[in-house]
């Protein structure tokens, strides 16, 4: 099969939207510390570039839920790599790829708010509201998409192209 991904956020773009969302939140957190935590493996890239530009004191984690196979979402959310510190009494700050049906990051801060944080925030790299399902917003978002099916900059289709420096949509 022949895959044609055409650019639909250049590295630039990318770039400036990831330096005001720092700016954003080191406003919003000033003085504070942070966690960071990263959800495997799609918002690696965009995590990496963010916490550079972040003016906080950052501590890093990961977290790795799965619900999707291929390009279609089964519906079932596992924990496949569990969280390693404690969340009570901290600034959580949970980084995504994608926000779609809104499963993933809805399970996951339900088990964070269950363990008591000082404050949950969610940021997403790409939000695409058409497909949302159960009821949960970001409280920042890079860019709002509409439906397609998006590579690049961490996302994947069957592990490729999280690698290319720009967000395409992946054509078949
Ligand atoms: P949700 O639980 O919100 O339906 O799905 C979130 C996850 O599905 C994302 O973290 C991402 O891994 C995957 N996903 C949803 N839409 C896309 C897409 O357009 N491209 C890719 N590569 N993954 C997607
Ligand atoms: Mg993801």
């Amino acid at each position: 099969m022949n895959e044609k991904i055409s650019v639909l956020i250049s590295e630039e773009k990318i770039k400036k939207r990831v330096d005001e969302l720092a700016a954003q939140l080191s406003e919003c957190y000033s003085g504070e510390t942070v966690t960071m935590l990263c959800t495997l493996k799609g918002a690696v890239v965009f995590t990496a570039d963010l916490i550079r530009k972040l003016t906080l004191d950052t501590r890093l984690e990961f977290v790795r839920i799965s619900s999707y196979d291929g390009t279609e979402s089964t519906g079932k959310l596992k924990m496949k790599y569990p969280l390693e510190c404690s969340v009570k009494g901290k600034h959580i700050i949970v980084t995504e790829d994608i926000l779609d049906t809104g499963r993933t990051l809805k399970f996951l801060h339900e088990q964070l708010k269950a363990q008591e944080p000082a404050s949950i925030k969610l940021v997403t790299l790409l939000d695409k509201p058409d497909r949302r399902i159960v009821d949960i917003s970001a409280d920042y978002v890079g860019f709002t998409i509409p439906d397609k099916f998006i590579v690049g900059y961490g996302l994947d289709h069957d592990q490729k192209y999280r690698n290319l420096p720009y967000i395409g949509v992946l054509e078949q």
